[in-house]
């Protein structure tokens, strides 16, 4: 019997299974995916909010700024890409200042710091690339952005190290009370449980609903994105946000941590939870908007476009907490932005509230630290000839646009939690990333994959399932 089992292995889960892991506790996790952050967290803008943008009083508004101020020491603990890189709301009319003034005073509300209203002029001098129609722009310098599946992956690998076990692939597809807890029924197995944390993302609401009379209803809603190749990544410095006005909520355009541009997201509510298609209509509105903040929209660097889901409830903020009619069932649900942003604090407050439940004793032995991946392509000559000496899988370079050596392919294979696939290796590497999407790798990383895992080359898959990428040889039936 498990004292806690987790539903979900994206940012929220894995948040809450590390701040478990400093506790004497048997604790698993459920993911119905093959790996880490493949829900929602594999597919957003990627901002670490400064915290001025929820209505006051909700959890939302609550936890974003106190949660944004733990990503400087946990970026550097479990080694994941952050950067402070500050955030503007533009405003184009000088009708709508009031509104950019409102928003400035609900961060200090929020408890947001150093926020400031900055003319035209420091506006373009701070980022000159944006569009003269400008008026102003709130200025939030503790903005941020990150990688929100290197995040949740260095989650879970501490986790893992500290003793938290995982089954991948065990979809939940029942779960019933017991007299001492749960027992959740997967498609493999049935694991027991005192507690159970439900962090299923867009399937909040069914893992909610199994144990519940106080039904919840998640509607996923869309967002589209468009991501620009390296060579436009610095065009702006800042995220830009666009002040919501009459005629809509705007889009964003920043830079990533990986030094790609990125702009959306769109927002259209759709019935199927795992619809993750890129529309023409959704992308052509992304860049109509996101070409009212930039100059010059860099249409010639498009090198992929994603949809990620968010999972909207009525309730329009976090469900956190114990279920009323479901003891021992806690809800992480309607985790939609600032979601990840607010992820360590959520895993903080789920921690208290089963501290408070099972009184565990805090483990002497937690290591608070994960080393992640060698990046060849961040390392100076020196740094890299050391290496190749130690390993000379880092002197072959099998992704050529993003610089990935095998080394760090290995790397990704062989350490705590590893990759199984295609995708896998691109969320821990980038090997796949950049300008030729995987055009040049692909067949080099499936053979390092067969090769690795011992397992056939058309066994090896994109994502897991039945994503299998070679079906057998040219003309040969199949
Ligand atoms: C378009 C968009 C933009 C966003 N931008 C930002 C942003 O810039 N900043 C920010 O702070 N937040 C942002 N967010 C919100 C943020 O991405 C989410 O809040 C966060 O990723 C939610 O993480 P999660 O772990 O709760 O859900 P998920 O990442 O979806 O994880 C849920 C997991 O549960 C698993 N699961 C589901 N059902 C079952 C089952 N039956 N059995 C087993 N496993 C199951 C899924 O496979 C999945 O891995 C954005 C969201 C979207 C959609």
């Amino acid at each position: 019997m498990y004292d806690v089992a987790i539903i979900g292995a994206g940012i929220t889960g894995m948040s809450i299974a590390r701040e478990l892991s400093k506790y004497d506790l048997k604790v698993c996790v459920l993911e119905k995916e093959v790996d880490i952050a493949m829900g929602t967290t594999k597919a957003n803008s990627a901002i670490v909010h400064a915290g001025f943008d929820a209505k006051p009083g909700t959890l939302k508004a609550k936890l974003n700024a106190k949660a944004n101020s733990m990503f400087d020491q946990l970026s550097k603990d479990l080694d994941f890409h952050f950067r402070r890189n500050g955030s503007l709301v533009l405003c184009f009319d000088e009708k709508d200042m009031d509104h950019l003034r409102d928003l400035m005073e609900q961060g200090i509300q929020n408890g947001v710091p150093d926020l400031v209203i900055l003319d035209k002029a420091a506006v373009l001098a701070m980022e000159p690339n944006l569009s003269e129609d400008v008026v102003a722009a709130l200025y939030a310098p503790t903005g941020g952005i990150v990688c929100p599946y290197e995040m949740a992956i260095g989650m879970a690998e501490n986790a893992y190290e500290n003793g938290v076990e995982f089954f991948f692939e065990n979809t939940v597809l029942d779960i019933q009370k017991l007299n001492n807890g749960y027992a959740l029924i997967t498609d493999k197995n049935t694991f027991k449980s005192k507690l159970v944390v439900n962090a299923a993302g867009v399937y909040s609401d069914k893992m909610n609903n199994f144990v519940s009379s106080s039904k919840l209803s998640i509607i996923p809603r869309r967002g589209e994105y468009c991501v620009f190749d390296k060579e436009v990544g610095s065009y702006v410095d800042k995220t830009i946000f666009q002040l919501p006005t009459k005629l809509g909520k705007g889009v964003l355009v920043t830079p990533t941590v990986d030094g790609n541009l990125l702009i959306g997201p769109n927002a259209v509510d759709i019935d199927d939870k795992d619809d993750l298609t890129t529309t023409r209509i959704g992308l052509d509105e992304i860049l109509r908007k996101a070409s009212l903040s930039i100059k010059k929209m860099p249409s010639h660097a498009i090198i992929a476009s994603f949809t990620g889901l968010r999972a909207r409830t009525e309730a329009d903020d976090f469900i956190i907490g114990e279920v009323p009619d479901a003891k021992g069932f806690i809800n992480a649900a309607g985790i939609e932005s600032p979601g990840l942003t607010c992820a360590p604090f959520i895993g903080a407050m789920v921690k208290e509230f089963i501290v408070e439940m099972l009184h565990p004793l805090e483990k002497s032995n937690f290591n608070p630290l994960r080393k992640g991946i060698h990046h060849f392509l961040e390392m100076t000559n020196e740094e890299r000839k050391a290496l190749i000496k130690q390993d000379p899988a880092y002197g072959k370079i099998v992704c050529r646009c993003e610089t990935v050596s095998e080394g760090e392919i290995l790397s990704a294979i062989h350490r705590p939690l590893g990759a199984t696939t295609l995708d896998g290796i691109k969320r821990r590497t980038r090997a796949g990333s950049g300008r030729c999407q995987a055009g040049f790798c692909m067949t080099r990383v499936l053979d390092i994959l067969s090769r690795e895992l011992e397992i056939k080359r058309t066994e090896v898959t994109k994502f897991g399932g039945e994503s299998k990428l070679l079906v057998g040889k040219n003309k040969q039936d199949v």
